[in-house]
């Protein structure tokens, strides 16, 4: 606690961060069925939970996720990087503002990159040596269309740390003047965008079919919500009435951790999030997620959700820093 009070006081953060934030509604990441098509075999009835729906974690969450992180680093990581945290905490939401249907081939470039739908992907599928081999290894499967059906967003998470591990080699290697500072624009640019995506990766929502209301044609006995507003309710409305950064800075463990297996933290943390699933609903049906209620319970839930982020993020930011000076 005394070292959260003391990178607090040295970091502040946004006053608006202690309080709600007033944030855009938006549209998310996933297509609308076509008309037709969304009516009878389960493959279906997932094409039909890709409806369009309001947007992830909400600006508030994102940029809690980068000022937790950016406010718990080790001293070790270079000032430039630690001085930055204003930056990293506005760049975490920057790939939902990127989103424009008017754009089409940019919006569907990476519009399936924010999430990923567990029940739907072999494990074995998660060894592949990169997206491409995975979304071969997902033809196999019943998936209409496995980018979409099942989403990228593993892959997007640990291509973003081996960019940021090669950024920080050339940083460290940098002999010119002149470049260094365009280098560490660079890295925090991508370090920002990398912890839009682990912050998606810690809400149970973005890990499962059941991701707006409880998908149709899957067993619901125990009632869940089925309300397509689901989503927004949790991750914008919510967090945004009722959580602030105060809420997760508190959450974080001290220490940093130095991860040696990116991949397996990234699935690690994807594994967790989903495992929550039954939980969230649990606490939805309980207490309800909404911007006029809330319950420590589902208080706590949340704030534990983007602790678990940014304890990811910061982890991962630091270790792609450290392995870095491994790399040529
Ligand atoms: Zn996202």
């Amino acid at each position: 606690m005394l070292h959260l009070t003391l990178v607090a006081a040295l970091f502040p953060g946004p006053a608006s961060l202690h309080g709600p934030l007033i944030s855009p509604t938006r549209e998310l990441y996933r297509p609308a069925c076509v008309a037709g098509a969304c009516a009878g075999s389960r493959r279906a009835a997932r094409a039909a939970n890709h409806a369009p729906v309001p947007q992830p974690w909400g600006p508030n969450g994102h940029a809690i996720t980068g000022w937790a992180a950016a406010m718990t680093l080790p001293e070790a990581m270079p000032a430039f990087f630690r001085g930055a945290a204003a930056q990293l905490a506005y760049l975490n939401y920057d790939p939902d503002r990127w989103r424009e249907r008017r754009f089409p081939e940019m919006d569907r470039a990476s519009a399936w990159e924010h999430y990923i739908d567990l029940e739907v992907v072999p494990p074995e599928a998660f060894q592949a040596e990169d997206r491409f081999a995975y979304l071969r290894a997902l033809e196999a499967t019943e998936l209409a269309e496995p980018a979409r059906d099942a989403g990228l967003l593993p892959f997007r998470i640990l291509e973003l740390v081996q960019r940021l591990t090669k950024e920080f080699s050339l940083w460290r290697k940098a002999s010119d003047p002149a470049e260094r500072p365009w280098i560490e624009e660079r890295i925090v640019n991508d370090a920002g965008i990398l912890g839009h995506y682990v912050a998606d990766a810690a809400n149970p929502q973005h890990t499962t079919v059941h991701h707006n209301g409880w998908a149709d044609g899957y067993a619901n006995p125990q009632g869940f919500t089925t309300e397509r507003t689901f989503h927004r309710r949790f991750e914008t409305d919510f967090v945004k009435a009722h959580i602030t950064l105060d809420d997760v800075l508190p959450r974080l463990t001290p220490g940093t951790s130095e991860i040696r297996d990116a991949r397996a933290a990234i699935l690690g943390l994807i594994r967790d999030s989903h495992a929550q699933v039954p939980r969230l609903y649990q606490l939805e049906r309980e207490f309800g997620f909404a911007a006029d209620r809330a319950a420590p319970q589902t208080r706590a839930f949340a704030a534990e959700r983007l602790a678990a982020s940014a304890r990811m993020l910061r982890d991962l930011w630091w270790s792609a820093w450290l392995r870095s000076a491994a790399i040529g």
